[in-house]
């Protein structure tokens, strides 16, 4: 049977990724070597390192001031790293609560500096983006959650901002376009829209880093990746090689306009089905709703054991909401194909035919 993975992440990649990636676990490029026992500093794992390094700006259309790399840690070190490079010593930044990641970053940039609170939904249990205050004066930066994975609601514009911005990018990345002009540093831990878990994209304005006053232990400091190209040590070599195949993936695809229309649809159809079906109502209000995280939930909890037999009985994986939600949460992410959102829809007309 044919399985439809909704999950939120580590979650669903291109199956002619997963067909490439595994042949190159085996024999990569016709060497008789695995991708995994080569050295990092070979040229054959040099050039996927350039690709997947400029496939980021050209799917991004990033300007020239961008340098990118590929680190670990994941987006958690990334809260820590968006500080202590770009929030000076002594200094504050802007920062916008809406869930769990976002509250993480905060708590992480208090390790270098004054995090102000512009803007919080955590009274209405992060349903939606809220109003932002005005950024106070002397802010370095404002930092944002573009896509809140666990609560579904996902910033539609970037905020408005007298300051440069920072986005935790994570789990929104190449789903939509987007003007970087205003970006000082964009962050994405791999494992949604990219490829495996185990690296970190930062995207950011070279010209802006080495300006906190600050000794930045080595690898936590952007200008020490940047100057050895991503190579200070080891890399997770296969993350950023199954990174570099989803993103000619996404570039034979159409790029991410063609991601954006897709997901649309995708966010589209679901969307339909939760506000006509009498038996669900959404998590996020109307105008938060992300395309990538649908939350959702039955009105009534005494047809969930039915709703659930419906959808694990149709192949479907990963629709559990996260702990702090409850309710369904339907990942859409740019592997996830629409027939797979059908298919989850024809279970939730199935549960109101029935019931
Ligand atoms: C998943 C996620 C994270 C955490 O990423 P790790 O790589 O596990 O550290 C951070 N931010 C957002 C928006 C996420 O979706």
């Amino acid at each position: 049977m044919e399985i439809h993975n909704f999950s939120a992440g580590p979650c669903i990649l291109p199956p002619e990724v997963m067909q490439e990636a595994s042949q190159a676990v085996l024999d990569f490029n016709g060497m008789g070597l695995s991708l995994i026992e080569i050295s990092h500093r070979s040229k054959e794992f040099v050039a996927v390192m350039e690709e997947a390094r400029s496939l980021v700006k050209s799917l991004l259309g990033l300007p020239e001031r961008f340098d990118v790399l590929f680190l670990q840690g994941g987006a958690s070190l990334g809260f820590l790293t968006a500080a202590y490079n770009f929030l000076p010593e002594g200094g504050a930044a802007a920062y916008v609560d809406t869930g769990t990641w976002a509250n993480k970053a905060i708590k992480e940039a208090k390790h270098a500096g004054t995090a102000h609170v512009i803007g919080s939904s955590k009274a209405t249990n992060y349903d939606r983006i809220p109003s932002l205050d005005a950024v106070p004066s002397g802010s370095a930066y404002l930092h944002y959650t573009s896509n809140n994975t666990i609560f579904g609601t996902q910033f539609a514009a970037a905020p408005a901002s007298s300051v440069p911005l920072i986005a935790d990018m994570s789990s929104d990345i190449f789903s939509r376009t987007f003007d970087p002009e205003a970006y000082q540093l964009i962050y994405a831990g791999a494992q949604k829209n990219m490829g495996p878990a185990g690296t970190v994209m930062y995207a950011f304005d070279r010209d802006a880093i080495g300006k906190t006053g600050r000794t930045i232990p080595s690898y936590l400091d952007l200008a020490v990746h940047a100057s050895k190209d991503s190579m200070f040590n080891t890399p997770p070599v296969f993350p950023i090689y199954v990174s570099m195949l989803t993103m000619r993936w996404m570039q034979s695809m159409g790029g991410v306009q063609a991601m954006e229309l897709r997901n649309e649809r995708k966010a589209n159809l679901i969307y339909q089905e939760i506000d006509r079906n009498g038996l669900f109502e959404g998590h996020a209000t109307v105008d938060s709703r992300s395309t990538m995280n649908a939350t959702f939930r039955l009105k009534d909890e005494a047809h969930a054991a039915a709703f659930d037999g419906l959808w694990k009985g149709a192949g479907i994986n990963g629709l559990k909401g996260h702990r702090s939600v409850g309710g369904y949460r339907a990942s859409m992410y740019n592997a996830l194909p629409e027939t797979s959102v059908q298919v989850l829809v024809d279970v939730m007309q199935e549960l109101e035919r029935t019931h």
